[in-house]
């Protein structure tokens, strides 16, 4: 039988430790808040931002979007992050992308304060997680992040397994294989130079994909015989209009071990890492 990794479960048992978490800082006179900068008005932005800001409200977090037009200048893009980053009253910021116009040609990682930086893209944050200097305070790249909970949660033991990564990008691929590297896994990346990915993945205990492609991984790409986890991060709508992840996963499923669906798998634990990293954020600014 194929275990399915949902979110749910973790999410019903966090939220309300998140919650007792926030409220103590209140008490401390800490009232934790994100702030989320947005250029233009791209639908699949807005839906995530809407995302963020519901699970930020639920814990009892203050949430803000500040929404700039496509025609903001570098400078004005610049003055608002410095504005942001001397607001003691904030203690989250993140900068969603895609972004428009001449903001595009930002450094933007660079930013936000690291101390501020709940994406965890900063490179004094990024230099922390490639230096293996990471502890409970550290501001870790939310997917990453996500789908260690979420191996942990289901009690998946990551030591000495072999774990194929697919994709190689600054935000889930690079760190991801980080992560796994750090939890002791015996890492392979993968991506789009990779010779003959199947060779690769039938070897795998632990798959994680984060591509962007409709049916990337199919049966195939699997060996049955070891129960392969399958981690599914890639969000793709499909001809329908539907959302689906990089896996064929009716054909996968009946030949891995466990498997995360798309939606309801690595999305939100996505959202919940970004609050985890807020409420971090915000003890880590009291205890400076
Ligand atoms: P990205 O920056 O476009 O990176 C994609 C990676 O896939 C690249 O490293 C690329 O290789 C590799 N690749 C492309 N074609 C390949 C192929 N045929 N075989 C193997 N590797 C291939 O994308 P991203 O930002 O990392 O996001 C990846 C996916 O995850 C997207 O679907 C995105 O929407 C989704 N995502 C989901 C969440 C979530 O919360 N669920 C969060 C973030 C992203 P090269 O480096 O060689 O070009």
């Amino acid at each position: 039988m194929t275990l399915l990794l949902k979110a749910q479960p973790l999410l019903d048992r966090r939220i309300p430790e998140l919650q007792a978490k926030c409220n103590l800082l209140k008490t401390q006179g800490v009232h934790p808040k994100l702030v989320v900068v947005l250029v233009g008005d791209n639908p699949a932005s807005i839906s995530y931002v809407t995302n963020k800001k519901r699970l930020c409200e639920k814990v009892g977090a203050a949430f803000e979007i500040k929404q700039l037009p496509p025609t903001t200048t570098s400078q004005q893009f610049l003055t608002l992050l410095k504005e942001i980053n001397l607001d003691r009253s904030v203690h989250g910021c993140i900068i969603q992308l895609p972004v428009y116009g001449e903001s595009t040609k930002l450094r933007l990682e660079t930013l936000v304060d690291p101390i501020k930086d709940v994406d965890g893209f900063h490179p004094d944050n990024t230099s922390s997680l490639y230096l293996g200097r990471i502890s409970e305070h550290s501001l870790l790249p939310c997917t990453p992040k996500g789908v260690m909970s979420l191996l942990k949660h289901y009690q998946i033991d990551v030591k000495g397994k072999n774990a194929v990564v697919i994709g190689r990008s600054q935000i889930v691929g690079k760190p991801m294989s980080l992560l796994l590297n750090l939890a002791g896994a015996t890492v392979t990346m993968c991506h789009s130079g990779t010779v003959n990915l199947a060779e690769h993945t039938q070897r795998a205990d632990i798959v994680v994909s984060a591509v962007g492609k409709i049916d990337l991984l199919t049966a195939r790409h699997f060996d049955a015989k070891r129960k392969t986890i399958v981690i599914d991060v890639g969000m793709n709508k499909n001809e329908q209009g539907k959302l689906v992840g990089d896996c064929d996963f009716r054909s996968i499923t009946p030949v891995v071990g466990a498997i995360t669906p798309v939606p309801g798998g690595v999305g939100p634990m996505t959202v919940l890492s970004l609050i985890e990293n807020l409420l971090t954020a915000a003890q880590n600014q009291k205890d400076l």
